[in-house]
Formats: structure tokens, sequence, C-alpha cells
């Protein structure tokens, strides 16, 4: 940027025109006091042409004299003062006709009123002597005492008298003259030493990017530097302005602070300080500049100018904002984050416990299976899902309403003015809504479900953490349990959850202590009631006797991972059992629960294949019930696995049919060879026997060549239904709930029993 430099001083010109003006204002005063007297003289001698030539000349040596003192002039302008007195004191003693008190009163005010303008010291001094010299004369004249006239006083006398007084005058305004020419040139040189000095530092600072500037305080003239020019684009007749012009380039959101920070300078104890404001430049629009001044003091210890330095902090800035929305936001969907939501809510809380505060509700967004779905089609695709998600999720809510991620799969909302739980219901609505459409992952339909805690925020929260851990519980009351999307956060949550933390540890040492055992339920041909195999059902049996169903802790082994121990646990010893009543000639199947978890891991095949060598059992006699969950993804380890499986020798069931993604597409990709109507369907609400579902699914099996096996038959109406329909498998309380092995081995025995009898 070019600076262009012009030896015109604009701070020590400002300077300057304050002292002329003020020396116009003397001259203004001096030439009506000179005239007085003068004026005086010639009235009270008669106009006589003499004492008018010289008298007026006096006046007007005098008044060339200010203007040249004015043009800076002040030897020339002395002695032009001396010589128009002395022409003063000429014409008067040559004229000696009088003397009279008036012209000297007059003359004598002059001079004061010139001094106190002027307001040097010596100037008070002369004032003062000045106003006893009047008095004096005014009282001895009104007294008599003084003789004003040459017949009564004579001419020697008064001659001496008015050459007397008149040198006085001479004396009085000569030093006078000298004492404020003597001011204006220390003035004029600190003004120029100050200037010079702020070049310097102008030029310096140039290249630092940084310009100075120095504001008046009595003439409220802001001087800048080039820098400062160059700073903002702007020459310097544009910048070089009064206060409340340079104000005027300041953004106006920022115009408050910037007032604030240069009256705040000017009161002491703060006499140094620095603030950062938008300023307007020429071209660029706004810059972000930081601004430091200090105030310098006059000698009456009055704040007398300011000076400081401006500095572009635009790139500063910006780095800064970029830094701050990265502190304040995830990097993955740009949404805020954990520290940001904290921070707004935090704002929210009332200071003290039970102080009046604003309603809020917190929703606590968790996916389900996200780690499936990470695990299984990669990193990047769960990053996309995530990247979708907030975009969908954002779109359910309002302003000011405020959704954050708190990572991995947990996002959170906050809701402002929510008192009621159904307001935050409505809220939940949206997200389902918006999750319903299936979001496209790796070339394929995947459907999200989220687990939601609410918390309704009262006036004993005082910390955002807190709220955060209570809506944290809530969702987690209700993770993991399909029947129930959204958990809404009441005293006593905590307690429950502490158990169930309780029982996540429980759960790990039960499965060190083998307290999880399979239970067998039959699985019969609807025809015959002929027993054709067992589905192992998991059972805790704890220390004191007291037996937990799978609903209690399935759920809990899922969440936690612990799943995989378990059903392997289950289908080591369940294959154990059966493959012993086989060697003794059961020829029953097993089919055991396997969590879709299992289906990322590679070694499960191999595992599978040694524990079935173990414990006895053909492969052909094992069947895993799967869900649709694990077909899920296209992760070559799915698809491995299945074929792996299926080469062993193992047969594939999809478990509960229907109640989840009922794609009838992974039925034919995956070769699935039987399918478990789920309970739901045999027992379809307000039916007897099985309905229309029940109906459907048997349609689609028999299509695809796929076993059907009827879940919870319980009367005999529904079995006749269900072979009716051409499903000629099933399991229930007609024959028989899950039972440990003991109870099951003489339904065993007998099957064992018929099969003999019958040939078979
Ligand atoms: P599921 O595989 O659908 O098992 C059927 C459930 O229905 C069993 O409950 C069973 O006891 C119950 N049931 C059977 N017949 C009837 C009936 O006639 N009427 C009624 N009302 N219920 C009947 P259970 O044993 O509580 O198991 C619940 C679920 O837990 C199972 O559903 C299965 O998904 C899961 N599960 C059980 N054991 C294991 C396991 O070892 N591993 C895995 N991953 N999951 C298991
Ligand atoms: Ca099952
Ligand atoms: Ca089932």
């Amino acid at each position: 940027m070019p600076f262009s430099w012009t030896p015109t001083i604009p701070a020590a010109r400002t300077e300057l025109d304050v002292l002329r003006d003020r020396v116009a204002r003397t001259t203004a005063l001096a030439v009506v006091g000179l005239g007085t007297p003068v004026a005086a003289t010639l009235q009270l001698l008669g106009v006589d042409p003499l004492a008018g030539v010289l008298s007026g000349g006096a006046v007007l040596m005098m008044v060339l004299s200010l203007v040249l003192f004015h043009a800076g002039r002040g030897q020339i302008a002395r002695l032009l003062v001396i010589a128009c007195l002395s022409l003063a004191l000429i014409s008067h003693s040559a004229l000696s006709s009088g003397i009279t008190s008036v012209p000297f009163a007059g003359w004598t005010i002059a001079i004061v009123l010139a001094t106190v303008v002027l307001g040097s010291r010596a100037g008070w001094l002369m004032a003062a002597l000045g106003i006893s010299v009047g008095g004096a004369l005014l009282a001895l004249e009104q007294d008599g005492l003084l003789v004003t006239t040459t017949s009564e006083l004579g001419r020697p006398q008064a001659f001496v008298t008015s050459c007397g007084l008149f040198l006085i005058a001479a004396l009085l305004t000569s030093s006078l003259m000298t004492s404020v020419e003597q001011a204006l040139t220390r003035r004029a040189r600190a003004v120029a030493e100050r200037t010079r000095l702020l070049e310097r530092y102008s030029h310096a600072a140039q290249g630092a990017l940084f310009g100075i500037w120095e504001w008046d305080l009595a003439t409220d003239i802001i001087w800048t530097g080039p820098g400062t020019q160059g700073l903002l684009g702007r020459p310097r007749v544009e910048i070089s302005l009064t206060e409340e012009a340079w104000i005027k380039l300041v953004h106006p959101r920022d115009r408050d602070k910037a007032t604030d920070f240069l009256r705040a300078l000017q009161r002491p104890p703060l006499l140094d300080g620095s603030a950062d404001f938008r300023i307007h430049h020429a071209d660029k629009d706004w810059l972000w500049v930081r601004c430091q001044a200090a105030v310098v003091l006059g000698s009456d210890g009055r704040p007398d100018r300011i000076v400081g330095s401006i500095r572009d902090i635009s790139e500063h800035k910006s780095l800064e904002s970029t830094l701050e929305h990265r502190v304040n936001h995830d990097f993955l969907t740009g949404l805020p984050n954990r520290k940001y939501f904290l921070d707004r809510l935090e704002a929210e809380l009332p200071e003290r416990p039970g102080e009046e505060a604003r309603p809020l509700a917190v929703l606590f967004v968790d996916l389900d299976g996200f780690k499936l779905i990470n695990d299984s089609l990669g990193h990047a695709a769960g990053d996309e899902l995530l990247i979708e998600l907030a975009q969908r999720l954002r779109s359910t809510i309002r302003d000011p309403d405020l959704i954050a991620r708190l990572g991995g799969d947990e996002f959170v909302l906050l809701l402002y003015d929510v008192d009621q739980v159904d307001q935050a219901r409505a809220v939940v609505d949206r997200i389902e809504k918006a999750l319903a459409v299936p979001f496209q992952l790796a070339g394929r339909p995947v459907y999200l479900r989220t687990s939601v805690g609410i918390l309704l925020t009262t006036s004993e929260y005082t910390c955002a953490e807190d709220i955060l851990r209570d809506a944290d519980l809530a969702m987690y009351s209700v993770k993991g349990k399909p029947s129930q999307g959204v958990g809404v956060f009441e005293e006593g949550m905590r307690e429950r959850i502490l158990e169930t933390l309780e029982l996540d540890q429980h759960l790990a040492s039960a499965l060190d202590e083998r307290q999880i055992v399979p239970w067998f339920q039959p699985i019969v041909d609807l025809r015959s009631g002929d027993l054709l195999g067992l589905e192992a059902l998991a059972r805790w049996i704890r220390p004191y006797g007291e037996i937990l169903t799978p609903t209690q802790f399935i759920h809990r082994a899922e969440a936690t991972g612990l799943i995989t121990r378990l059903d392997r646990a289950v289908l080591a010893q369940a294959a154990h059992t059966v493959g012993s009543w086989n060697q003794e000639g059961a020829a029953l199947h097993l089919s055991v629960n396997l969590s879709a978890r299992h289906f990322s891991d590679p070694d499960l095949v191999d595992w599978i294949g040694d524990m079935l060598d173990l414990a006895g059992l053909a492969a052909g006699q094992l069947q895993l019930e799967i869900t649709e969950a694990a077909l899920l993804s296209k992760e070559v380890t799915v698809t491995e696995t299945l074929a792996g499986l299926k080469d062993l020798g193992v047969r594939i069931a999809l478990d509960d049919f229907g109640t989840g993604y009922s794609s009838l597409s992974y039925l034919h990709a995956f070769e699935i060879q039987v399918l478990k109507i789920d309970i739901a369907f045999v027992q379809e609400r307000g039916m007897l026997g099985p309905g229309p579902i029940c109906k459907a699914i048997q349609g689609v099996a028999e299509s695809l060549d796929i076993t059907t096996v009827a879940e919870g038959v319980e009367t005999e109406a529904q079995r006749e239904a269900l072979v009716a329909l051409g499903c000629w498998q099933g399991q229930g309380f007609l024959y028989g709930a899950a039972a440990s092995s003991d109870e099951v081995w003489p339904m065993v025995e007998e099957g064992m029993k018929r099969k003999r009898v019958s040939g078979t």
C-alpha cells in the first residue's frame, strides 16, 4: 500500500491554531484598549491634527505589531510595540495640554483584559498592578487631587507624569508580549518534537501493520499517522477528525464499547488500556482492530491528550473465531458439542436451588445399534450416517432450541420454555418421523431407532452436568428395551439405574461362575405332537435359588456386550446336553438364539465347529436363531460367517419375523431355511387363532421353500389353525414352557420311546 507523508504537521498546526486564536482575541482587545486612551485624549484635547495623526499612527503600529507577532515575527513585533508606545508617548508629551485619568484607566483595563485572556502568571501580576494604578488615578481625579489641566498643573509635571505612566505601560506590554512569545515558542517546539517522534513511530509501525494516533482533548482533534491511514485505507483528511467523526467509523455494534473505552481512560485510575472493535476500512468493509491507548496528563494533572496505536487483528480474530467454533462444535457434524451445550444450559439455571428459572426440557437421544452399523458397514458409513442424522435432527427443532452432539451416537436437545412432558414428547415424535425414512448407506436402506430420555428441569437443579446426567439416566432406563423408546426422568430412577449397574456387574460374575444355563423348550410336530427338537433359552440361576428370565437380563447383556460370552456359554452347554441325548438316540435338533453381534466376529464359525466336535452334536442338528438385525449389514464378515455356517451344515432360522425390518429380500438373499413366526402373530389380537399376518408369512415361506415354526402355541385351536395353514412345527405352553434339562429329560425319553415304537 503506498504511503505518502507530507511535511505538514497536523497536530502542530492544530496547537498553533489554538494559540493564534488566543492572540487574535488579544489583538482585538489590545486595539480597543489602545483606542480608548487615544480617543479620550483626542476628545479632551480637542481634535488636534497632529495628535490625531500621531495617535492614529500608534494604533496602526500596534495592530501591525500584533499581526507580525501572529505571523511568528515576535522580535520585530516587540520592537514595533515599543516603537508605537514611544510614538504615543511623544505625541502625548508633545501636546502636553493636559492629563486625565480616564484614558489611563481605559488603557489599564485594556491591558488587564489582554493579560487575563493570555492567562500567564505575569499577566495576572500586571493585571493587579494595572487595576491598582487605574483605581488610584480614578480616585485621585474624583477627589480633585489630580489636576487635569495644564493651567493647574505645570506643563513639566504633566509631562513627567504622562511620560512615567506611558513608560510603565510600554514596559508592561513589552514584557507581556515576551512572555506570550516564549510560551508560544515553547509549545511550538514541544509540538514539533512530538510530531517528529510520532512520525518516527509511525514509520516504524508501518512495517508492523499498526498505526499511531493522538487525540488532543482540548481541541478534540485526532491526529493519525500514516500507519493508521494505511491500515484503514483512508487518506489523512478522512481520519484526522474529531472523536465524534471517528466513532462513526466504528461498527455500530462496537460503538458503545469504543466510546466507553475512551471515556474510561480519562477517569482515574484507568489511564491506559486496550479494546478490540471493528472499524470501517475504505474498501475491505469491517476490520477488527486492537486499540491501545494511554492518557498523557497536562501540567495541571488533568488529561491533556491520549496517545495510542491501532493494530489490525482481523486474522487473529478469524483464527480466534475458528478456534472458538472448534472448541464449541463437533468436528464431524458441525453441531454444537458437549461443552457448548453445558455452557448454554448452565446460563439458564438459577444461582441457588429454589430460585425461579426458565422452564427447560432436555432430550437425551441415543441411537440403537449404531455400533453394529459402525462395525459392519465401516466407520466411513458410520460417519456418513451421523452427518445425515445431525441434519435430520436439526430439522426437528425450532429457534432458540439447541441440539448438540455429545459424542459417539449420543445427541442432546435443549428445549426452551417447555414444562410439560407432552411438549417434549411432541419433539420426540418429530424425531421419530425424521428417522422413519431409511438412511441410504453403502447403497442400502438402513433404519435407525433411538432411545430417548426426557428431563424437565426443576428449580432444584443448579448444575448443568446434573441435568445431563439425569437425562442420560432417563435414556438409559429405556435403552435396550425395544418396547419403549422414550423414558421420562423421575425420582427413584437414579436408584433403579444403580441397580442396573449392579446387575451388569453381577452378570459378568454370573458368567464366570456359570450361573447362566440353558433351559429347553420343546419344539414339536403340530400334527403328531412328536418332539422334534428343543430351543435353548437362557436362565440365570442366582445363588439363593432365584431364577431370572432373559427379559430381566438379556438387554443388559446386549448393552454391555456380555451377550457374546453369554450366547457362547448357553450354546456350548446346550450342545453338550442335547449332544449326549442324541448319542443315546434322541435325534433332536437344537435351536439356539444368537445375538446379531456375533456376525462381525470372524472366529465364530471355527469356534462353533470345535464346540460341536467337543459336544458330539452333528452340525446338521444345530439351528441358530438370529434376528434381522444381524443381516442388516453387508459387511463381508456377515456374508462370510453365514456361508461358513452353511458349509458346516448348520441351519439358520430367522427369529421374531414380522416384528422387525421384515424384509423379504433378506430371506432370499441369505438363504434362510427356517422362519419363526412370532408369538404376536400366532396369538393375533382379537383373534382366537393365527390371523392374516400369520397366513401371509406362511404363504411367503412356502413360496421360498422355507420351513416355519410357530411360537407361543398355547391352545388346541391355535394348533389346529396353524396346521390348517400349513405350519407344521411349533412350540408353546401347549407342549411345555422352557424347563431345566432334568425337567425336560422325561419328555425326551418319552420321545425316544415313541420313536423306537414307531420304528423311525
Ligand atoms: P424368543 O427366542 O422369541 O423366545 C421365545 C420366548 O417366548 C421365550 O421367552 C419363551 O419362554 C417364551 N414362550 C415360549 N412359549 C410361550 C407361550 O406359549 N406363551 C408365551 N407367552 N411365551 C412363550 P424367554 O425364555 O423369556 O426368552 C425371551 C427372549 O430372550 C427370547 O425370545 C430370545 O430372544 C432371548 N433369549 C433367550 N435366551 C437367549 C440366549 O441364550 N441368547 C440370546 N441371544 N437370546 C436369548
Ligand atoms: Ca428364539
Ligand atoms: Ca421369537
